[in-house]
C-alpha cells in the first residue's frame, strides 16, 4: 500500500533490535549479558504496584480527562516544588502515556518543510526520526566527549538560524550519561533571549538519576524562557515504570490546549489506574528511588575502572542516567560493528554509537541496568575478545 512519504523518512531505536537478538540468543541457549536496554533492572516498588491493584479494585475503569486526573497534575506541581524549587501550575501539566509522547508532540507542533529543529547528537534516536517525518531538517547539536558529553552553549547559539523551530536538550543525556553544566545553560539561556522565535523541548527524564553531589540543573528553573519551554518528564526511569507508559510533560500556556487536542485525538487518555499509582510513586517513600541511584552510583564506578582497565578502550566518567559510552577507536574497530562482534561472540549486548547519531562513531553504549556481577562478568569477556582481535578492523 501506499502511505504518505513522511514514511519513507521516520526511523527507530535500534536498541529494540538489539533487545530482540539478544532475547532470540539466550532462547537458544546462548549466555548472553544484557548491556543494551535502557530500563532499569529494578521491581516497580511495592507501594506503586498496590496503589494501581487498589484503584482498580476501587473501581477506576473509565476514561479520564485527556490531561489526567486533577490529582496527578497537582501532585506533579507540588513535586516540581519540592526538588526544584519552582512554581508550576498544574493547568499547564499535562499527563502523557511515556516521555516519548511529549517528544512526538512537541516536534509534530514545530516541524514542518522549511523549518530547523536542533537536536543532540549523539542522542535520543526517535528525537531526528521525528523531525524527519514531519519535513523539518534536523541540525545536529555535536555533544562532545571533550565536553564530557554536555551541552556547549556556543554549540547551540551559533547555529540557530531565522528557520530555527525548535531546540532539543537532554541532560543527563542518553546515551552518553553526560551532564550539561549549569553555566552552559546559564550562558545558553542568555543567548536564546536574542531569539524568541525558537521554542524549547528539556528532556530531562533522567533528572533525578545524578551522581559525585550533582545537582539537577533543570531549564524551568529559567522564568525568562518559561513562556516556550516544554519539560519533558516522566516515571519511566526514575520510579522503574518504563512499561507502565507513564510521563509528564509542562507546556507553555499558549501551547497547552495543542497538546491536549493531540491527546484527544490520539490516545483519549493515560490508563487510569496507572495515574493513581503515579500519584502513588510521588506522594511515597523515595527511598526506593535514591537507593536505585545509589546501586546505579556502585555499577557506575565498577564499569568506567573496568572500561578504562581494557587496552585501547577510554571511559568517561558519566554523570547521570545509567550509561557509559566508551571511547573504542583505538580498537581498530568500526562501533557498530564491534557492538554486533561482542553479541555474537561473546554474548554481550550493547549498542553502538551510530545508532544514536552520526557523531557516535568511535563509541559504544553500555547501559549498565544488569547486576554488578553480570558487569564484571561483560567487561571480562569484552576484554578477553578485544586482547584477541584488537587489530581486527570492523
Ligand atoms: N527521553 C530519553 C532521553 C530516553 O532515554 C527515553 C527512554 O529511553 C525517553 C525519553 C522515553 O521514555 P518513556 O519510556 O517514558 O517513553
Amino acid at each position: 500500500m501506499k502511505t504518505v512519504a513522511a514514511f519513507d523518512r521516520i526511523g527507530e531505536e535500534n536498541a529494540f533490535a538489539v533487545l530482540a537478538r539478544a532475547n532470540q540468543l539466550a532462547d537458544e541457549g546462548r549466555d548472553i549479558i544484557n548491556l543494551g536496554i535502557g530500563q532499569p533492572d529494578f521491581p516497580t516498588p511495592d507501594h506503586i504496584v498496590e496503589a494501581a491493584v487498589r484503584a482498580l479494585r476501587d473501581g477506576h475503569h473509565g476514561y479520564t480527562a485527556a490531561t489526567g486526573i486533577p490529582q496527578l497534575r497537582q501532585g506533579v506541581a507540588a513535586d516540581l516544588h519540592r526538588r526544584l524549587g519552582v512554581e508550576v501550575n498544574p493547568d499547564n501539566v499535562l499527563i502523557v502515556p511515556g516521555g516519548k509522547v511529549t517528544m512526538f508532540m512537541a516536534i509534530l507542533m514545530f516541524g514542518e518543510v522549511g523549518g530547523q529543529i536542533m537536536y543532540p547528537d549523539p542522542g535520543f534516536p526517535i528525537y531526528k526520526s521525528m523531525i524527519e517525518f514531519t519535513g523539518a531538517s534536523p541540525v545536529p547539536i555535536p555533544i562532545r566527549e571533550a565536553n564530557e558529553f554536555g551541552v556547549a552553549a556556543e554549540d547551540v547559539l551559533d547555529q540557530i538560524t531565522s528557520a530555527t523551530r525548535l531546540i532539543i536538550l537532554n541532560s543527563p543525556g542518553n546515551p552518553t550519561g553526560g551532564v550539561t553544566r549549569k553555566d552552559q545553560i546559564d550562558q545558553l539561556v542568555d543567548g536564546l533571549e536574542a531569539f524568541p522565535h525558537v521554542a524549547i523541548l528539556s528532556d530531562e527524564i533522567y533528572g533525578q538519576m545524578l551522581f559525585d553531589g550533582l545537582q539537577h540543573a533543570s531549564l524551568l528553573n529559567y522564568p525568562q524562557i518559561r513562556n516556550r519551554l516544554i519539560l519533558l518528564d516522566g516515571w519511566s526511569k526514575t520510579y522503574a515504570m518504563t512499561g507502565w507508559r507513564l510521563g509528564y510533560s509542562v507546556w507553555p500556556d499558549d501551547l497547552y490546549d495543542k497538546a491536549r487536542k493531540l491527546a484527544v485525538n490520539s490516545y483519549s487518555c493515560v490508563n487510569a489506574p496507572a495515574q493513581w499509582a503515579a500519584l502513588a510513586a510521588l506522594e511515597g517513600p523515595q527511598t526506593p528511588v535514591h537507593d536505585m541511584v545509589a546501586e546505579f552510583d556502585r555499577r557506575r564506578r565498577a564499569v568506567v575502572a573496568g572500561l578504562c582497565g581494557i587496552e585501547n578502550i577510554s571511559c568517561t566518567t558519566p554523570g547521570g542516567a545509567f550509561y557509559a559510552f566508551p571511547n573504542i577507536s583505538n580498537t581498530g574497530w568500526k562501533a557498530k560493528a564491534l557492538a554486533a562482534a561482542l553479541l555474537e561472540e561473546v554474548g554481550v549486548a550493547t549498542v553502538g554509537g551510530p545508532d544514536f547519531g552520526d557523531m557516535g562513531e568511535g563509541f559504544i553504549r553500555l547501559s549498565y541496568a544488569n547486576s554488578l556481577e553480570n558487569i564484571e562478568r561483560a567487561l571480562a569477556r569484552i576484554g578477553d575478545f578485544l586482547s584477541k582481535r584488537s587489530s581486527t578492523s570492523g
